[in-house]
């Protein structure tokens, strides 16, 4: 309704957000939290509230006509990529020059779509990223409460080591050791237990039956089911889905934002004023970038920091596929959640076993690697098309590609094998135009305090992955998290 007053908006509901909105619950205050995407809870016609990587339909992404899956196709199959009705799918892919930003859409933001991999960074590096932030206190408090709140869990290495399903990983992991690299088993918030039970036929199949990127039906513990189910619980926090947060602006005593709420199929419902004293920015780096940039360029908020926008980094995502000799098969069973890493400490790679449940055998290794690219790109905002730009270039990709490609070029040089140039579309065996992990844009320090409070606008916050100076040497969702958790805490004792 027109005019409406909470204490508390939190805009978007991924990590940061859901964070935010279960301590401010928690803490007695009034939340209301609008996500753009719509609530994954109703089944479609098929009893399924999310479509697999093979049968693609509507669901499967954010407003398309055409699935844009990163894995374009292998040999003569067009394998992942179909026409589909426009809708509020679950996927976007954010199409900037040069890069194209995954992301999710709906009540739980990226863990409705992501791998899961629950990685707590290095701590040398989570030093030199975070300079000012007291890193024995996230290493003893922060990191371990998210890692309990997310159920992060580890895969039962007998059961590794047996089963069919991660074939593909150990056929890496040997192959990789022929190189003399080692790998990493990595945690994970997909139950293993659900898993173990998906083989032996006690559980509904999901991420043994090519469920991820699209959703998973079961299994996985996404913020939908953990933080923001407890949020609600609380009594005090609602979530709107289908809400876009379009405009924040001041009042005489905290935000006003608009929201354009949506129908499924795209069309509108209604625009929505409402005010609050406290507002929290958990749309992601993009999301909540956008926001604030939108704010300052069009004097809403022209008082912001000349450094939002700045920082930006795609974590050094690389992706690239390697073909395996004859007699070496990856399996046509394979479970759609990655464990498994190989390792290359001196170039600071660390490079992701990814499925390619493709329900065939072939003979394609893919991999995710995380390099530690210094390189950052800046949004910029474009008034007359009313959009966010990011300036980002294929150069700035290249240490990157150098970094993975050193360690997979010493893989294949010790087996005998070459690249895969059919994966990806455009001919490459790397693909640096793409990446998971976007991070800043509103980075800690500097467009914010040291707990994520922007300068300049009091009881107006930053809690996701914006916070992020554009690397973390691992995958970033326990980070963002347990960032979240420290900033939050603070927030509540001092602010609220
Ligand atoms: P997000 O989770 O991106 O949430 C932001 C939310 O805000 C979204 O729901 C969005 O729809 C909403 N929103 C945006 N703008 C608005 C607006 N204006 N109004 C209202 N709502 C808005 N990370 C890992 O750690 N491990 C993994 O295995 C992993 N795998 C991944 C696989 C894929 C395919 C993808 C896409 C990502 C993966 N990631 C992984 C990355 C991880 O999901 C993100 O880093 C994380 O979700 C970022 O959290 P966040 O809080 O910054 O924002």
């Amino acid at each position: 309704a027109a005019g409406t007053h909470v204490p508390a908006i939190v805009v978007g509901s991924g990590y940061g957000a859901a964070v935010s909105a279960l301590r401010l619950g928690q803490a007695g205050v009034g939340t209301l939290v609008l996500e753009m995407g719509r609530a994954w809870t109703t089944p479609g016609p098929d009893g399924k509230v999310f479509c697999d990587m093979l049968n693609p339909d509507r669901r499967s992404m954010w407003f398309r006509d055409r699935t844009e899956a990163p894995v374009d196709g292998v040999l003569f199959l067009d394998l992942a990529n179909r026409p589909i009705r426009r809708w509020a799918g679950v996927l976007d892919r954010v199409q900037f020059p040069g890069m194209g930003v995954y992301v999710g859409r709906g009540v739980g933001g990226g863990s409705l779509v992501n791998g899961g991999m629950a990685v707590v960074p290095d701590r040398a590096y989570f030093e030199q990223v975070f300079p000012t932030v007291d890193a024995d206190e996230m290493y003893s408090t922060w990191f371990p409460l998210a890692n309990r709140a997310l159920r992060v869990n580890s895969i039962p290495e007998p059961w590794f080591e047996g089963t069919d399903h991660y074939r593909y990983a150990r056929l890496s992991r040997t192959l990789a050791g022929r190189a003399g690299y080692g790998t990493r088993l990595l945690p994970n918030v997909y139950s293993f237990e659900h898993m173990m039970r998906e083989e032996r036929g006690e559980a509904p199949k999901s991420a043994l039956g090519t469920e991820v990127l699209y959703g998973n039906n079961h299994g996985k513990f996404s913020l939908d089911k953990g933080y923001l189910a407890q949020a609600v619980g609380t009594g005090n926090v609602t979530i709107a889905p289908l809400h876009r947060v379009t405009r924040v602006t001041r009042t005489a005593t905290g935000y006003a934002i608009t929201a354009r709420q949506i129908t499924e199929d795209g069309t509108l419902v209604a625009e929505k004023q409402l005010t609050c004293d406290h507002l929290f920015l958990g749309a992601g780096s993009l999301g909540s970038t956008e926001l604030l940039l939108r704010a300052r360029e069009t004097g809403d908020l022209p008082d912001l920091p000349d450094e939002v926008g700045e920082g930006w980094g795609p974590n050094g995502n690389v992706m690239a596929a390697r073909n395996n000799n004859l007699h070496e098969p990856t399996g046509f069973k394979q479970s759609a959640i990655p464990v498994l890493a190989i390792t290359d400490p001196v170039r600071d790679v660390i490079a992701e076993i990814a499925p390619v449940p493709a329900g065939i055998e072939t003979y394609v290794s893919l991999y995710l690697a995380i390099t530690r690219n210094p390189n950052r790109g800046r949004f910029t905002y474009d008034p007359a098309a009313d959009r966010l730009d990011l300036q980002w270039t294929r150069a700035q990709a290249a240490p990157s590609v150098a970094a993975a490609k050193g360690l997979l070029d010493e893989v294949n040089a010790a087996n005998g094998t070459t690249y895969r140039y059919d994966v990806f579309g455009g001919g490459k065996a790397f693909a640096d135009d793409f990446c998971y992990h976007p991070l800043g844009g509103a980075v800690l320090d500097r467009v914010t305090d040291g707990h994520g409070r922007v300068r300049g606008y009091p009881n107006l916050y930053v809690t996701d992955g914006a916070l992020v100076p554009g690397s973390l040497g691992v995958n970033p969702f326990v980070t963002i998290t347990a960032l979240a958790e420290r900033n939050i805490a603070r927030v509540l004792a001092d602010d609220l």
